[in-house]
């Protein structure tokens, strides 16, 4: 299986190779050249399976033999073996027909465990084969960093360095990367916001020479292909608990940088029955613009109570453009470069097919708030901010009550206690068991200025021989 950019300009490459890169050297995304495609009928022989023996059936094709089967098995064994829940990803209803996929039960309480933890493992297996030694760089809001720092803390070839915005990142997500205390492990404050991380990790994508000889920069956000690819998984998975491939079955995803929806408009052309996919925005709602009245034009980033949405430009959207413009990479190159000025339009074809696939919603903080205090009202059970809106979005834009909605649970509760207090809780959601000593524990970080040499020159530094 080959992997191409995008933006068409790219030579194409190999699972390991693209699993080890970011952007295209022609600053696309790279995709499968092909998708593979599953028939109804081996959809429906895959019912009862485990999550990880499904996460084999989804996940093999896109491998193609490059790392044995054998190996894939216990590379997925092992990434979902930290998991609190025997399902992995267990389903909880919340009204008729409307159910909850709990995808908060990793270890860091977020939907990434399922990628990151899935990507540590298959980044220690590529590397100790290739005797190679690489340097994870990324920036996080919150979720990502920790997540990848729990998928990378035991691999022996990585050092990994997140950059956080000092001081405005939650304690407990603070916690949760600054108290891992493996020497593999680097937490840099940067004295910046999200934006000044961000183009610190880009600009050192950009240029490598500040690393020791011989290492070179792998990307852990969810530009990386095998971060989308593990999550098309638990599409098939919830789908298949509901009744698939013989009923349809619909999703509601909160949404940020793409990614995760892009996972089940995959699963969707895979071969997966979906009838409503649901794109779910806070109030940086530029997809939601775009496919409301074709404006995609970048805002002033607002600060919302759902973090980990507060996205002005989202990434992964590329990867869809580039199908919904018949793979044409000269047209995205284009279209891109159109975005640089800050704003474009999708021609009329392009956007009729994104309003056939995706329907699209946006709340602001005092409707997230609202919901979460119905849905506890009614059910008594806690919603985290983001997942809240996409219950909210599935409930005001589903156009089928006998098909199921599936609303991706993103985040657990607890890890925004200050959303769930201001929503009208009276008691802070509690920690699961693993982290109740979070706030005890001995936490580590350097606060570095906002000046790239800086940071190259105390990434350098540290990295180990
Ligand atoms: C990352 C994240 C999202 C957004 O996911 P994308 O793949 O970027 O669209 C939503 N909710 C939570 C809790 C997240 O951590």
């Amino acid at each position: 299986m080959k992997y191409i950019s995008t933006r068409g300009e790219a030579p194409p490459l190999s699972f390991e190779d693209v699993v080890l890169t970011g952007l295209a050297p022609d600053g696309g995304l790279y995709v499968p050249e092909n998708l593979p495609k599953f028939s109804q009928e081996e959809i429906a022989s895959w019912a009862g399976l485990s999550y990880q023996e499904l996460a084999f059936k989804v996940i093999s094709p896109f491998v193609a033999g490059e790392v044995p089967d054998a190996e894939l098995k216990s590379i997925i064994d092992a990434s979902y073996s930290t998991f609190r829940h025997d399902a992995i990803a267990p389903l909880v209803q919340t009204a008729h027909n409307e159910w909850i996929l709990e995808l908060f039960q990793g270890p860091t309480l977020a939907f990434k465990d399922f990628a990151l933890q899935f990507l540590g493992n298959l980044l220690d297996y590529i590397l100790k084969k290739r005797n190679q030694k690489v340097v994870v760089m990324g920036a996080t809001s919150g979720d990502t960093g920790s997540a990848a720092i729990e998928g990378c803390r035991h691999c022996d070839n990585i050092d990994i360095f997140i950059l956080h915005p000092n001081k405005r990142v939650s304690d407990v997500q603070r916690r949760q990367m600054t108290t891992v205390l493996e020497k593999n492990v680097h937490n840099i404050a940067l004295e910046g916001n999200f934006d000044d991380c961000q183009n610190m990790v880009k600009a050192s994508f950009g240029d490598q020479s500040f690393l020791p000889e011989g290492r070179q920069l792998v990307a852990v956000n969810s530009i990386n292909w095998a971060r989308i690819m593990a999550q098309i998984v638990y599409y098939f998975y919830a789908g298949l608990a509901l009744g698939a491939p013989a009923r349809p079955v619909s999703f509601s995803v909160p949404t940020g940088n793409f990614g995760d929806i892009f996972a089940g408009y995959l699963a969707k052309q895979m071969g997966l029955p979906i009838d409503q996919l649901v794109i779910a925005t806070n109030a940086n709602d530029i997809l939601h613009r775009c496919i409301s009245a074709n404006d995609h034009s970048k805002k002033e980033l607002i600060h919302s109570l759902s973090p980990s949405m507060d996205i002005m430009v989202s990434s992964n959207f590329e990867r869809l453009l580039f199908d919904m413009y018949g793979r044409d990479g000269s047209a995205i190159k284009q279209l891109m470069e159109d975005f640089k000025s800050g704003s474009m339009s999708l021609d009329e074809d392009a956007l009729s097919s994104v309003r056939e696939l995706f329907t699209s919603y946006r709340l602001d903080d005092e409707e997230m708030m609202d919901v979460i205090r119905e849905v506890f009202d009614h059910t008594e059970y806690l919603l985290d901010p983001h997942t809240a809106i996409g219950v909210q979005a599935a409930r005001k834009t589903r156009r089928r009550q006998d098909i199921p909605m599936v609303c991706l649970a993103t985040a657990h509760p607890a890890k925004f206690p200050e959303a769930v207090r201001k929503a009208g809780q009276d008691t802070d959601p509690t920690l699961p068991h693993h982290m109740t000593d979070l706030f005890d524990r001995e936490e580590r970080f350097d606060v570095l200025d906002n000046d790239m040499a800086a940071v190259q020159k105390h990434i350098a530094a540290n990295v180990r021989a």
